[in-house]
């Protein structure tokens, strides 16, 4: 069974009636209820709001995987918080940051750069899938079209990703790599763009069955556990 948190910062459905019409019980609960169906996935939904912010260290050493959606309220996120869950990740938890999750404070943390981009919003979307064997691309076709999507463009001011799944592009022009994957410590990282809070992202199939190959991916190797620092005998004498 793989345990996935399933964090929303959980702001814009609250404020924003246009939102709330899309995602009634928050963005969350919407790809919450998709990964449920799945026998192997166990779901916890957790919010900026909860108590801990949703990430006590005792909910982070129970998840292998954390799906993580932020826009408005990065700064609130405290530096506690953060560093729990970055050492999280490096000890092997899986992470998969979405759309604006770019600019968290997680999301800066662990790629070292300021991830920076190119946005404009209401842009048809075209995403490729340039890695049609990788596990995250499975059941997912060559092409797929998002109507209506915020434009995210080149240059994305990020380290050199480890793979480029999916390539992403915009009616008006611009391209993103819109899908990526890092290793981080022990921890396995996926990337994914689309996921802009005004348009029905998360009820797409295509994009939620990205989600969910990216949790199968992402879950601890068995053998996942941060490196230690040691000074050992030597083994021959
Ligand atoms: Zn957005």
């Amino acid at each position: 069974m793989i345990n996935v948190l399933v964090w929303n910062e959980f702001r814009h459905e609250k404020c924003q009636p246009a939102v709330a019409e899309i995602y009634p019980r928050g963005l969350h609960a919407a790809i919450g209820e998709y990964l449920s169906q799945s026998e192997d996935i166990s779901v916890t939904l957790a919010s900026l709001d909860d108590p801990e912010q949703g990430l006590s260290q005792e909910q982070l050493d129970h998840t292998d995987v954390l799906i993580w959606w932020g826009h408005m309220a990065h700064g609130e996120v405290s530096d506690e918080a953060v560093e729990r869950v970055c050492r999280r990740v490096n000890g092997g938890m899986g992470l998969v940051a979405l759309h604006s999750a770019h600019h968290s404070k997680v999301f800066k943390r662990l790629t070292g750069t300021s991830c920076n981009l190119k946005w404009r919003h209401g842009d048809r979307e075209r995403l490729w899938t340039v890695i049609p064997s990788h596990p995250i691309a499975q059941r997912i076709p060559e092409h797929f079209e998002l109507p209506a999507e915020e434009m995210y463009g080149e240059p994305f001011d990020i380290p050199k990703p480890d793979e480029v799944v999916f390539l992403g592009w915009f009616a008006g022009g611009e391209v993103f790599r819109s899908g990526i994957t890092y290793r981080r410590g022990a921890g396995r990282i996926f990337y994914f763009q689309p996921g802009h809070e005004e348009y029905p992202i998360f009820h797409d199939e295509n994009v939620l069955r990205i989600i969910k190959n990216a949790v199968r991916w992402a879950k601890p190797a068995a053998s996942a556990a941060p490196v230690e620092c040691v000074n050992p005998a030597p083994l021959e004498h």
